[in-house]
C-alpha cells in the first residue's frame, strides 16, 4: 500500500501462514548479525509482487503472486533448514543455472545485447568459476588453465576449441555428475543439463 505518508508490505492469507511454518521449521538456526533471523525482501513486478525470505541459514522462502499463487503447498521438505553443505550446494547450483542460462541464444541476446559467442560464454563461465565453487570450474572446458603445479593445462583436445556444443556438453555432464554426489533435489537445474536442444 502507497499513500502520502507510508509503504506498506503485507504478508497475508496463504503467505501468512507459509511464513509462520516457516518459522517454526527454523527456530533454531542461529540469529543474524542484526540480531533478527529472518530478511525479507519485497520486489514489485509487472507479474505482482515477489517475495523473499530469507533465513540465516541461507535457505530462502518464496511467496507472493509473482510465482505460482496461493494455492501451491509449503514444501517442508525443500525448505528445511541448511547445513554449510547445503548452502554451498545451493550456491553450486546457481552459479550453475546463471552459466546454463547464457546456453539459450535469445535468452543470451537479452542478457547481454550482443550476438552469442563462445568468447562471451567462456569469458563469463571463467569468471564465475574464479570465485565460486570449485565444482564449476571442474565443469569448464578450459583453453589455458593453471593446475596445482601451476603448470598450464589445456584440457580442449584437437579442434573443440572455441565450440559452445562441446562447452556446454562437458558442463553438463560434469554439473550431473556432481549433482549426483549429494542426491541433488533441484529439477530444474537437471532438467536443463538433461536437455539436448540444438541452440547454437
Ligand atoms: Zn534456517
Amino acid at each position: 500500500m502507497t499513500t502520502k505518508e507510508k509503504i506498506i508490505f503485507e504478508i497475508n492469507g496463504a503467505d501468512a501462514k507459509k511464513l509462520k511454518r516457516f518459522e517454526r521449521q527454523h527456530k533454531n538456526c542461529p540469529m543474524g548479525m542484526e540480531g533478527g533471523r529472518f530478511s525479507y525482501t519485497f520486489i514489485p513486478t509487472g507479474l505482482g509482487l515477489a517475495i523473499t525470505v530469507k533465513c540465516s541459514c541461507g535457505q530462502q522462502l518464496l511467496l507472493g503472486d509473482f510465482l505460482d499463487g496461493p494455492g501451491a503447498e509449503y514444501d517442508e521438505e525443500n525448505l528445511r533448514p541448511l547445513t554449510e553443505d547445503g548452502i554451498k550446494n545451493k550456491q553450486f547450483e546457481e552459479a550453475a543455472l546463471m552459466i546454463l542460462g547464457l546456453e539459450d541464444r535469445r535468452f543470451f541476446k537479452m542478457a547481454i545485447g550482443l550476438e552469442q559467442s563462445f568468447e562471451i560464454v567462456y569469458a563469463y563461465a571463467v569468471g564465475v568459476a574464479r570465485y565460486g565453487d570449485p565444482r564449476i570450474s571442474k565443469a569448464i572446458l578450459y583453453k589455458v588453465s593453471v593446475n596445482a603445479l601451476h603448470r598450464q593445462v589445456k584440457n580442449y583436445t584437437g579442434t573443440e576449441e572455441e565450440n559452445l556444443e562441446k562447452f556446454f556438453e562437458h558442463f553438463k555432464s560434469v554439473v550431473l555428475e556432481e549433482m549426483d554426489k549429494y542426491h541433488s533435489d533441484n529439477e530444474r537445474l537437471r532438467e536443463k543439463c538433461l536437455s539436448k536442444q540444438n541452440k547454437y
